[in-house]
């Protein structure tokens, strides 16, 4: 298959990238890896007039830790190389255990943690991991800059809250505080597809190894990344014991909303999050403790 005809621009800079996209708006859309993008030209399911390139764009993809454990990562940071990164390693280890599953490495070397979160795949993992770890991003334009929180950047299937001019710029990741633990499981039916059901759990627990805070956050569980704010908070106080992790499993089940695929009906995979939960949140108490 060919792709339909289109302008191709390639700028070096962040200003002309954004000009481009403010001239062009919907018509233009930016390439960063081109493993979602280019196969949909390549199947005409997306026919955009104007490619904005961002490969030759200078600043886009450095991976910055603050003293305090915060991280920022660039838009065009390839999957591989943040999964490789031995700082996000350190402070955000859920990412590389993740996107260990996204994909295969080949797409991986090229694909980009901001061309993965602007595509808004409800079956892809960083979604679900950025809104467990509580992420803001960074939104630019010509008109400007403004940050939205992890939650409300994904709107629907392969919709997100950017404007027609406005480029995923950075992600911003909050330090995790001291005795937290992280988990990501999925269940896919080869290595590299996408998950029927995954799960990123965060377990914060206090000094005497309560839960002082959790987070749970499920891919391909509903139209968008979904969190799971009651079975998360039923953990609070407790000490992540087995009935607190089946009650708060229980809840997980309940929050999911998934569509079914040709791999699972709704009813499996829903199913699936309850135990992924389960054995998600065992294991980010065991690494927090
Ligand atoms: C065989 C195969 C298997 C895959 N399996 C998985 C999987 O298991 N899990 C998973 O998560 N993904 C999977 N993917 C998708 C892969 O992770 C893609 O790399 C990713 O979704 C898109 O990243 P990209 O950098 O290639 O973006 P592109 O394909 O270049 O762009 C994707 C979309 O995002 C837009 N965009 C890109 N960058 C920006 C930006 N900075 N700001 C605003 N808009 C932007 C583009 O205009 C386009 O609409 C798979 C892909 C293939 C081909």
């Amino acid at each position: 298959m060919k792709p339909a005809p289109f302008e191709w621009h390639a700028p070096a800079t962040l200003d002309a990238a954004l000009a481009l996209k403010a001239a062009h708006g919907e018509e233009a859309r930016f390439l960063a890896g081109g493993q979602s993008l280019v196969p949909a030209m390549n199947f005409r399911v997306a026919q955009p007039a104007v490619l904005v390139d961002l490969n030759r764009v200078a600043g886009l993809d450095s991976i910055l830790a603050s003293a305090d454990g915060s991280l920022r990562i660039g838009a065009m940071v390839r999957n591989a190389r943040l999964e490789a990164d031995a700082t996000a390693r350190a402070t955000h280890p859920i990412l590389a255990e993740a996107l260990a599953e996204v994909a295969h490495p080949q797409i991986r070397n090229r694909g980009t943690i901001g061309g993965n979160l602007s595509h808004a795949d409800p079956a892809s993992e960083m979604p679900a991991v950025m809104l467990a770890l509580g992420a803001r991003f960074v939104l630019r334009s010509a008109r400007g800059v403004r940050e939205v929180e992890a939650a409300a950047f994904f709107v629907a299937p392969l919709t997100t809250a950017l404007e027609p001019d406005e480029m995923l710029a950075e992600i911003l990741l909050p330090a995790l505080p001291p005795r937290t633990g992280s988990a990501f499981l999925e269940v896919a039916r080869r290595r590299g597809d996408y998950a029927m059901m995954g799960c990123a759990a965060v377990v914060t627990l206090d000094a005497a190894g309560r839960c002082a805070a959790a987070r749970l956050a499920f891919c391909s569980a509903g139209p968008t990344p979904v969190l799971a704010p009651r079975a998360a908070d039923a953990l609070v106080g407790s000490a992540v014991d087995e009935a607190a992790i089946a009650a708060a499993a229980a809840m997980a089940k309940e929050e999911v909303d998934p569509m079914g695929s040709v791999q699972a009906s709704p009813a499996y995979q829903r199913h699936l999050a309850g135990v992924l939960a389960a054995r998600a949140l065992r294991l980010a108490k065991a690494r927090a403790a």
